[in-house]
């Protein structure tokens, strides 16, 4: 969002909409540039690695793709390694992901990609302390943004509702620069609206597509079944299912995520739906 400049030498604040994955790594990227960050988010973060309400996809399967691992290792030099102690397994996209596509399983070829099985928690933990770590990145948290400060030329800050001890409390806090990092739950065109700025233009696309997903018990000798296995048909077959590796640290334990248009509830459909059970006809290196 806009800004009105600062005088100079003055690096003034930033405000962040959101303390999730891209409103993390936006503070740490700002950290440098401005005096000071503000991170806003409405839950309150767990006591180490849990799920929270704000991230309800992080109770299913993920997988970080190459790209997004560099990225976050560039802005953070050695969190990469960090998620690798803390139990991710890079899995390489040449031999160790089985991949069954419409046209039969994937042949094998060279690639030093891989993709990255870990719960979400772990990566969002891991961000989160190191960005928590910059003197000048303040978290507020149990607060939402509920409105924009400002008029239709400039956003000048971010109006609050905490919820304290003595119920619900309003704050406006100015600011320079302003990021919305509110992911699907962004309220922005809403907001500048009513700041009378131009209506923001918006496209939506719905996938389609809804996730289910099973964790397993991985047992302590695990069988010689590829790392991980996914399978796509599209487009007759909306129907997907993927198996990786999960936390493999105390408790170790194996994901299968499903996504289709109508993924499976039970356990009994889950299992005979997911590629999980499916043999690589002509397996990979
Ligand atoms: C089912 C599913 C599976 C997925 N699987 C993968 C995967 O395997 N790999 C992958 O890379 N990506 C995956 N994604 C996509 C990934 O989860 C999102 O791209 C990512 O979470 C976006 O991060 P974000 O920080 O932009 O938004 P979010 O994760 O939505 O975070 C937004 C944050 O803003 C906070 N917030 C919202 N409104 C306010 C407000 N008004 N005031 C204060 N705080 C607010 C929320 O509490 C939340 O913490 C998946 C998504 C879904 C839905």
């Amino acid at each position: 969002m806009s800004s009105r400049g600062t005088a100079a030498g003055d690096r003034g604040t930033a405000v962040v909409i959101g303390g999730g994955l891209a409103g993390c790594l936006a503070a740490w990227a700002l950290h440098g540039v401005a005096e000071r960050v503000v991170v806003v988010e409405r839950d309150r973060y767990p006591d180490g690695v849990d799920f929270r309400p704000g991230v309800p996809q992080a109770k299913h399967g993920h997988l970080l793709l190459e790209a997004g691992q560099r990225t976050i290792d560039e802005l953070l030099p050695g969190a990469l390694a960090e998620l690798l102690a803390a139990g991710a397994t890079r899995v390489p996209l040449s031999g160790g992901l089985r991949w069954l596509t419409s046209a039969g399983w994937l042949a094998p070829y060279d690639s030093d990609l891989a993709v990255l099985t870990c719960s979400r928690p772990l990566i969002d933990q891991v961000v989160l302390e190191r960005v928590r770590a910059a003197p000048n990145v303040e978290f507020r948290t149990g607060t939402e943004v509920i409105g924009l400060l400002g008029d239709r030329h400039a956003v000048t800050g971010v109006q609050v509702n905490r919820r304290g001890r003595h119920g619900e409390e309003t704050e406006a806090i100015p600011a320079e620069l302003v990021v919305d990092a509110a992911g699907r739950a962004t309220r922005a065109a809403k907001w500048l609206s009513v700041l009378g700025a131009p209506a923001v233009p918006r496209d939506r696309v719905d996938a389609g597509v809804s996730y289910a997903t099973r964790f397993y018990h991985r047992p302590p000798t695990p069988p010689p079944t590829p790392p991980s296995t996914c399978r796509a048909t599209p487009p007759t077959r909306a129907a997907s299912a993927s198996c990786c590796p999960s936390r493999a640290s105390a408790g170790s334990s194996a994901w299968a995520a499903c996504a289709a248009s109508n993924p499976p509830s039970s356990p009994r459909s889950s299992r005979s739906s997911s590629a999980c059970s499916a043999t690589p006809s002509s397996p990979g290196r």
